[in-house]
């Protein structure tokens, strides 16, 4: 089969780990003949420097016509500045609500093998296998009005936290179903007891776990959520939320694997096209050194096989030569090992 893919490797550390899972995806499509044609762009900063836009329109339209996108990371020190009139982040965001991936979904699993990375207890960890789902272009990141002025005579900041039941719906659909696929459980993470938007959200999600009486489904305010993370995740199977909320427990879960650098995710859209990217960012303390671990980005390249290319075989043989790379006990330097991104790759690849 014949695969168009956007590359939008970024800033920092994001080069290093794209060239990597590119690797990989070549050795997907010479043994199982598929053929993926890769088109670089620049996005972020990268962008900001060249054409002092974080996206253009041309990277977006490359992206929209692509059969999916492949992402690094974008950001850094250099375009920090709150004052500036464009920021890395904003072209992430744009290009977010430009593909209309309103669904991220994020796994996050502790392979046996690292569990003493983890600073959690070894008996928290064991069984571990969550797949967050947040919705992604709604809520208090692209909620309006916002900005800043001042009002009397005091300087005021607004964002508003909006939510139409059609989002909410069709994220919460999307989480039901992986369920099925999974242990048959949804945690739907809200606030319920203050925000109305969360009420909205409540109401919705009780309504499709009746119309969906083989999936469990409970019920969590997000600070109850945030403490279950750290004290049961085992329990937890499917977890959905909203934007904010889950940017926020993403990162928080992802200390249960150990390593920023080991998490995949995929974002999903009404299409078959995503984007896919490391949960991790750009990493400018390690960018340039060769040492980032590449693991997040090459299985994000497997649930691009997935779930944009319905290749389930492929994107399995990725995850299992992963899993066997990191059984045999080969770590990079977040990990506490000594191999670089390029030997943790061939390493990979050696055991596809
Ligand atoms: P970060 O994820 O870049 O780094 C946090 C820590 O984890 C650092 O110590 C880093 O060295 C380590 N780390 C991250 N990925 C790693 C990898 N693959 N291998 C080994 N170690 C890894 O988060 P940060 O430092 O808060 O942010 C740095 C920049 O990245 C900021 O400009 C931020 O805005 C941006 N950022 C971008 C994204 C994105 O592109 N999606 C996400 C988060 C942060």
């Amino acid at each position: 089969m014949n695969f168009n893919i956007t590359l939008l490797p970024g800033d920092g550390i994001g080069p290093e780990v794209v060239t990597e899972a590119v690797r990989v995806l070549e050795i997907i499509a010479s043994k199982y003949n598929h053929a993926f044609a890769f088109a670089e762009r620049l996005m972020g900063g990268c962008s900001i420097d060249k054409f002092g836009s974080s996206l253009t329109d041309e990277t977006l339209a490359d992206c929209k016509s692509a059969d999916a996108v492949l992402l690094g990371a974008v950001g850094g020190p250099k375009w920090d500045d709150p004052a500036a009139k464009d920021r890395p982040e904003r072209g992430l965001l744009a290009l977010r609500k430009g593909l209309g991936v309103f669904a991220n979904l994020r796994p996050v699993k502790v392979h046996p093998a690292l569990i003493d990375s983890s600073p959690l207890k070894p008996e928290k960890l064991e069984g571990v296998d969550i797949l967050v789902v947040r919705e992604l272009t709604g809520g208090l990141y692209f909620g309006w009005p916002k900005g800043r002025d001042f009002k009397d005579g005091r300087e005021r900041a607004v964002d508003t936290l909006e939510y139409y039941d059609y989002e909410v719906k069709r994220v919460m659909e999307l989480a039901f179903t992986l369920a099925k696929g999974r242990k048959k459980k949804v945690t739907s993470v809200d606030k319920a007891n203050v925000l109305e938007s969360s009420r909205l959200w409540r109401q919705i999600a009780t309504k499709i776990g009746k119309e969906n009486p083989d999936v469990e489904l409970e019920h969590m305010l997000v600070d109850t959520a945030s403490m279950r993370l750290i004290t049961g995740p085992a329990w937890m199977d499917v977890v959905v939320t909203e934007n904010m909320f889950g940017d926020i427990l993403t990162d928080e879960a992802s200390v249960l694997a150990g390593s920023m650098g080991m998490l995949p995710s995929a974002s999903l859209s009404e299409s078959a096209s995503g984007l896919y990217e490391p949960i991790h960012g750009s990493a400018p303390d390690i960018a340039g050194k060769g040492i980032a671990n590449p693991i997040g980005t090459i299985l994000s390249a497997a649930m691009m096989l997935r779930h944009s290319f319905k290749l389930e075989v492929e994107a399995a043989s990725i995850e299992n030569a992963v899993d066997a790379t990191i059984t045999a006990g080969c770590r990079t330097a977040d990990l506490g090992g000594p191999l670089s991104t390029r030997q943790m790759t061939d390493e990979i690849i050696s055991r596809m």
